[in-house]
């Protein structure tokens, strides 16, 4: 048993915020109450099971449901010279994650069964919920749509081609169509390759002062309108990921008010840092889309503040020192994020009083657990025991050795963050201490 003293509870379902103890048994939440009712259940079934109480003393701490993230790489199988299963899974419960789900652009990527089963069987002694999504077109070509009813058969929580777009809108049509029968989400990266220069760096004063073509707003906003247009009279769960530009919030902002189906991702770097991280961190800082400009960085925090955007996922995407190490026009984009999102945007939107800290965790993750229709994202009695404890205040400043992904690559290594993740627990567990 384990018991969870004197911690705030917070459950953005119910929207419970109060002083509580939570005594956990075996993989479940067995009471959440008073320190008396709590320490006379514990006491009950002590007596009736003998099972020793182990303490965890949350004075100070915010004990809240465990992190669900819809977007990691974890580069498993075929590029685990970044990242693997197992190394993956230690960086998310660091980071206060219990469940994450993986993108497909594996190599090979899953858009066959094979692939799909090796993972679903491997993802079950990992110590946290690793789900997986599958391609939406084979090899992630954008001619022909996978098998989406066998890959659902056999585990995918939903669809993605996440890295590259899906252009052919007919296309895109039948996998909406095929995603709303299977009553899962579908996930888009949205960026346009005829309007791309170049990927990684916002089109603009960064990228000519480095003398890139750099990648524009409009690429991401145009397929970001069509796919929400393509899916109006379709009604899937379209999740537009990892949105980067201002005029995306307002176009979401229009159509969920027109009554599309539309849900928005936003990362931590996008709502922390600016194109000139850039300038600051070099190749470390790219990343597809592109950090952008001060005036898209504060339309993502208030389309968060208001809705508009519906979760914070990291979009964690591990590369190699010596990939990162190359001049910026060669290195691939992507940064590592599981172990910094919960102190970037609680130092950006709780710590500014942006907003409060039980609605980013409600964005962190009841919102896609939602999404996803897991059982996850809340603290109730007789739900799971996957939580985290946070301490909102704690200052720090980030080093290489704060991460347990095989690969280092944060622009974020120096900074100086506020709120820590003291515990995970997932299954009843602490995975993470
Ligand atoms: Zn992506």
């Amino acid at each position: 048993m384990l018991l969870i003293k004197n911690g705030r509870v917070l459950d953005p379902a119910t929207k419970l915020d109060t002083m509580a103890n939570v005594l956990i048994v075996k993989d479940k939440i067995v009471k959440i109450g008073s320190p008396r009712e709590v320490g006379a259940k514990a006491l009950e079934l002590q007596r009736e099971n003998g099972e020793e109480i182990r303490e965890i003393l949350a004075d100070g701490l915010v004990v809240a449901p465990g992190f669900v993230d819809v977007h990691v790489h974890f580069r498993d199988p075929g590029l685990t010279y970044k990242e693997d299963i197992h190394t993956g899974s230690q960086a998310a419960a660091a980071g206060g994650y219990t469940t994450v789900i993986c993108m497909a652009n594996t190599k090979p990527p899953v858009d066959s069964v094979d692939v799909l089963r090796d993972l679903r069987m491997r993802a079950m002694d990992l110590p946290i919920h690793v789900l997986n999504a599958a391609n939406v077109t084979v090899a992630m070509q954008g001619q022909k749509l996978t098998d989406m009813d066998a890959l659902y058969e056999a585990g995918a929580c939903g669809f993605t081609d996440d890295g590259v777009p899906i252009s052919d809108e007919r296309l895109m049509r039948e996998a909406l169509k095929k995603a709303k029968k299977l009553d899962v989400p579908i996930s888009v990266h949205e960026e346009d390759p005829l309007l791309m220069n170049s990927p990684g760096v916002n089109y603009g004063d960064v990228s000519k002062q480095l003398g890139l073509g750099g990648a524009p707003a409009v690429a991401e906003t145009v397929l970001v309108a069509r796919d929400c247009l393509l899916n109006q009279d379709i009604d899937a769960k379209l999740d537009i990921q990892h949105i980067s530009a201002g005029m995306t919030v307002d176009i979401l902002r229009f159509m969920k008010k027109k009554g599309v189906n539309v849900y928005g991702e936003v990362t931590p770097q996008h709502l922390y840092a600016t194109e000139q991280l850039v300038m600051k961190q070099g190749s470390l800082a790219r990343v597809n889309p592109p950090l952008r400009t001060e005036a898209d960085r504060q339309a993502l925090i208030d389309g968060v503040v208001d809705g508009t955007l519906d979760m914070i996922a990291t979009d964690h995407a591990p590369h190699a020192k010596d990939e990162k190490s190359k001049p910026i026009e060669d290195a691939p984009s992507g940064m590592i994020g599981l172990e910094t999102a919960f102190a970037l945007c609680n130092t950006v939107l709780v710590k500014s009083g942006r907003m409060a800290i039980s609605d980013l965790c409600e964005k962190m993750s009841l919102n896609p657990a939602r999404l996803y229709g897991l059982d996850a994202g809340r603290l109730y009695e007789g739900g799971p025991a996957d939580l985290v404890l946070l301490d909102p205040e704690e200052e720090w400043t980030v080093t290489e050795a704060d991460f347990h992904s095989k690969s280092k690559n944060s622009p974020f290594v120096g900074e100086q963050v506020t709120g820590r993740v003291k515990y995970t627990i997932c299954d009843g567990k602490i995975v993470w201490a």
